[in-house]
């Protein structure tokens, strides 16, 4: 194989693992980011150690996700490309946070859906789609009665006479593992521009704004990750807001990712450190950054004290806005060109797939574009007249 020069425009969830592949597989790698620094300070940590919790500082939609690294529960509306690539990652998942070491707050215990006896239907409906669309290994979607939920989770068996257990999920924190993406990067001697604003990614070439004026930089392949920052050059993105809430609950216990079906409220709650729990998240189709809503406040913490009283006596201790980018199928996509590939949609899915998606990339660039892929709708082969046409 030979070394080849890479240029990555955006460092989010998949730049910094797109950059991970390559570097560890000899390529040389720079990166250009318009955040500031690499690392943030992690806001798990903050809020672990009461800390006060800073503004969001950067627009990277990565620093907002809750880290669900959930296939299974994501199946009633992903469609398959996202659940094969999920599956195929979560494995991956376990590798990567190896190498990353302990600083990233990474758990196994899988996922409990649960309802409301008046809710029966939603769940019934959930568990026959979630079948009807993972058939080979429905056998990892479990079934259970009140006495396991009692034994999986002791605080939520008096309330749920029955759940579905996804017993291979998993979830991480999503800001520990972008900083120390960040740390292992630059370890591994990736160059990593940062305050520096992309302004156009063309076929072996990122241009760059400089005080100078524009600056162009030229490799053997780029690669866009710039996730809604590529907006211009791919007009049919659009973003999709989610707010989240991080509560400190002390009265409450639960170990496992939870999911409650509802007619109208379907939340998660993602068990952090520290007593912390981040309730999400909102879907709306809107491109407004501006802080959480009451209704969608109301709507999330009422459905989580339904969950559990003692979120009745939780502090609130940092709400998050973000855009999801979305392309209008809702699924990613790698557009490959000769010396370009555009890597985006990643949508409410980045951490689920993007592990697969980076190794991808890497087997795309490594065959110089000669690589058929076994995840056939992932990649787009633009033709000369998509590109004259943008
Ligand atoms: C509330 C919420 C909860 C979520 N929970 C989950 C979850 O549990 N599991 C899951 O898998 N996904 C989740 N997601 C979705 C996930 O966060 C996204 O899919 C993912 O972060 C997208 O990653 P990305 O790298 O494509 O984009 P981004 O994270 O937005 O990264 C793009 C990067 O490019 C940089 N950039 C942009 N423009 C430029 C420019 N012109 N020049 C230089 N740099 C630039 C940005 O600063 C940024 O660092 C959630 C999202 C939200 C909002």
């Amino acid at each position: 194989m030979s070394i080849q020069s890479i240029g990555i425009a955006g460092a989010g969830i998949i730049g910094r693992l797109v950059a991970l592949e390559l570097r560890q597989q000899g390529h040389q790698v720079t990166i250009f980011e318009q955040d500031s620094i690499g690392s943030p300070p992690s806001r798990c940590e903050l809020a672990a150690s009461n800390q006060s919790m800073p503004i969001a500082t950067s627009s990277a939609c990565s620093y907002s996700a809750a880290g669900m690294l959930t296939p299974y529960s994501e199946a009633d509306t992903a469609e398959p490309l996202v659940f094969q690539l999920g599956v195929a990652s979560l494995g991956l998942w376990h590798h990567i946070v190896e190498q990353l070491g302990r600083e990233v707050w990474y758990r196994k215990g899988g996922t409990l859906v649960v309802a409301h006896s008046q809710d029966r239907a939603d769940f019934d409906h959930f568990y026959n789609l979630v079948r009807a669309n993972i058939a080979s290994t429905a056998e990892l979607v479990t079934p259970i009665k009140q006495a396991e939920v009692t034994d999986l989770e002791p605080e939520l068996g008096p309330r749920f006479s029955q759940a579905l257990h996804m017993q291979k999920e998993a979830w991480l924190c999503a800001c520990c593992t972008m900083a120390a993406l960040f740390q292992r990067l630059i370890a591994q001697g990736v160059s990593w521009y940062s305050s520096t604003s992309v302004v156009e990614v063309n076929p072996y070439q990122i241009m760059i704004q400089t005080p100078a004026g524009l600056q162009s930089h030229c490799f053997d392949w780029v690669v866009d990750t710039r996730g809604l920052g590529a907006i211009k050059q791919q007009p049919n993105l659009r973003g999709v807001r989610g707010e989240i809430l991080w509560l400190r609950a002390p009265e409450v216990n639960i170990n496992r990712l939870i999911r409650l079906m509802h007619p109208r409220y379907r939340i998660y709650i993602v068990p952090r450190r520290e007593n912390l729990y981040l309730i999400g998240a909102t879907q709306i189709e809107s491109e407004d950054r501006g802080p959480i809503s009451v209704r969608s406040s109301l709507e999330l913490l009422s459905a989580a004290y339904s969950v559990h009283p003692g979120f009745g006596e939780a502090q609130i201790v940092y709400s998050d806005v973000n855009l999801r980018p979305a392309l209008p199928n809702n699924q990613p996509q790698v557009i490959y060109k000769p010396g370009l590939l555009r890597v985006n949609g990643l949508f409410r899915h980045g951490y689920l797939i993007s592990p697969a998606i980076a190794q991808e990339v890497f087997k795309m660039i490594g065959a110089q574009g000669d690589y058929q892929s076994p995840y056939q709708d992932l990649f787009h082969h633009q033709s000369l007249e998509e590109a004259s046409a943008q």
